[in-house]
């Protein structure tokens, strides 16, 4: 899986947003969103929104505990950065995701104007950006955010979800 070549968005410079040098923290940030996550029994997949350096949002998947099919990570990361900043325009913010957004998030993503999409680990069925469809990369979105993949914390990013899992399925046989 490689970055987007170059063709990118003409609407950000994710230089200004969030430096590669910075990923490994923030998408640290993201996985201690997981990690919570996992602790209301949510697939541990955690989001953290990023501007000029800090964080200003960060969500874990709540799908379980709400009991809204909306509720994953990014989406409710997104909402939290727009109220914190008063607007719904996310031009000069980052998303960090654990796991490569859905449909549905790249698309928020989108419409959030977000500059810069990070992820850690791929989801080769449901990926939006890179797996299973190239939603960043639409021509016919208004807007494109640019994306990279951040493979350096990808076996932390899958132990949780591979150890989520197995205490899921354990749950469900020992319920037998
Ligand atoms: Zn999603």
């Amino acid at each position: 899986m490689k970055e987007r070549p170059h063709s990118g968005t003409p609407f950000a410079d994710a230089g200004t947003v969030a430096r590669p040098a910075d990923d490994d923290r923030f998408m640290r940030e993201a996985l201690d969103e997981g990690r919570r996550a996992a602790e209301h029994g949510d697939v541990p997949i955690g989001a953290a929104i990023v501007r000029a350096g800090e964080v200003v949002a960060r969500a874990g998947n709540r799908r379980e505990v709400d009991a809204d099919p909306t509720a994953h990570a990014e989406l409710i990361a997104i909402r939290e950065a727009a109220r914190a900043l008063g607007r719904w325009r996310l031009e000069d913010c980052a998303l960090y995701v654990t796991v490569e957004p859905c449909a549905m998030c790249a698309g928020a993503a989108v419409l959030a104007r977000i500059a810069l999409v990070v992820f850690g680990a791929p989801d080769e069925k449901a990926g939006a950006v890179r797996s299973a469809a190239e939603l960043l990369d639409a021509t016919w979105m208004n807007h494109r955010p640019r994306w990279r993949f951040y493979p350096l914390l990808r076996d932390e990013v899958e132990r949780l979800l591979g150890e989520f899992f197995a205490t899921q399925r354990k749950a469900r046989s020992d319920a037998d």
